[in-house]
């Protein structure tokens, strides 16, 4: 999926209209795709260093007839959290950070950025909604405004920071489709994660590799020191041309 006309554009230098675009094909995408795949995976892979070939800004979009594995896994967490604490766990998750205001990387009324306490890459995120929010297409008219808002201000933050075209990997993890329509998915909560490379420069990245192959993953910088090293002005890619409660949708009776 195309994310704009020009070969050499990114998302951060898209219009607000233009990103909510994007997320409109998303739904949609996820809504088409979901009627008959369990799984609809919406990734980025954003630069040669994460392997991307292509240039132009994009995504992919692959639908499988079964759950993935970290999509399995999310899903027995989470539905074990819902049944142990009665509040979806990533909900819960937002509502602990947003309090603690001690790994948040940008805001609004609808969204929260964090580095979660878990991040192996330096300066990983996640981006959660505020609300109880199961899918993509669960998303109302303000809360999309306010994701392409989000978006913006995020991967601007990570362009600044060492003023390259920050790569990541990135995707979309949200309830289960297809024949998970018509069960209780009311454990998952809606969230993006944001898996990017680079440690210390535009050119000196981060390899898992030796002890973190073997043990464990380290850590070269805190997730508190990560979220605010993260806070860069926000300016110069934003002055480029072109800038300018619970889901209903989570019951088995309300099908997007
Ligand atoms: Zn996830």
């Amino acid at each position: 999926m195309c994310f704009h006309p020009w070969s050499d554009w990114t998302l951060p230098l898209m219009s607000l209209a233009e990103l909510r675009a994007v997320i409109d094909r998303w739904s949609e995408i996820s809504v088409e795709l979901g009627a008959s795949y369990s799984w609809v995976q919406i990734f980025e892979n954003k630069g040669a260093m994460m392997g991307c070939s292509n240039p132009h800004p994009h995504c992919q979009i692959w639908a499988s007839n079964f759950l993935p594995s970290e999509a399995s896994l999310e899903d027995r967490t989470q539905r074990k959290h819902l049944s142990e604490r009665g509040v979806p766990m990533l909900l819960e998750y937002a509502q602990l950070e947003a309090e603690r205001k001690e790994r948040i990387v940008v805001e609004n009324a609808d969204w929260l950025v964090v580095v979660p306490h878990w991040a192996v890459w330096p300066f990983q995120t996640l981006l959660l909604p505020r609300r109880h929010v199961c899918r993509l297409q669960d998303l109302r008219d303000g809360e999309r405004d306010s994701l392409a808002s989000i978006l913006k201000r995020l991967l601007t933050k990570y362009d600044n920071l060492f003023q390259v075209p920050f790569p990541y990997s990135m995707g979309w993890h949200g309830a289960p489709t297809g024949a998970y329509l018509d069960a209780d998915c009311s454990h998952w909560q809606l969230h993006a994660h944001y898996y990017p490379p680079l440690l210390r420069s535009a050119t000196v990245r981060k390899f898992m590799v030796g002890y973190e192959m073997l043990a464990q993953a380290q850590r070269d910088l805190t997730p508190e020191q990560a979220s605010g090293s993260g806070r860069g002005d926000g300016r110069r890619r934003e002055k480029a041309p072109g800038g300018a409660g619970r889901s209903a949708g989570c019951s088995p009776t309300h099908s997007p």
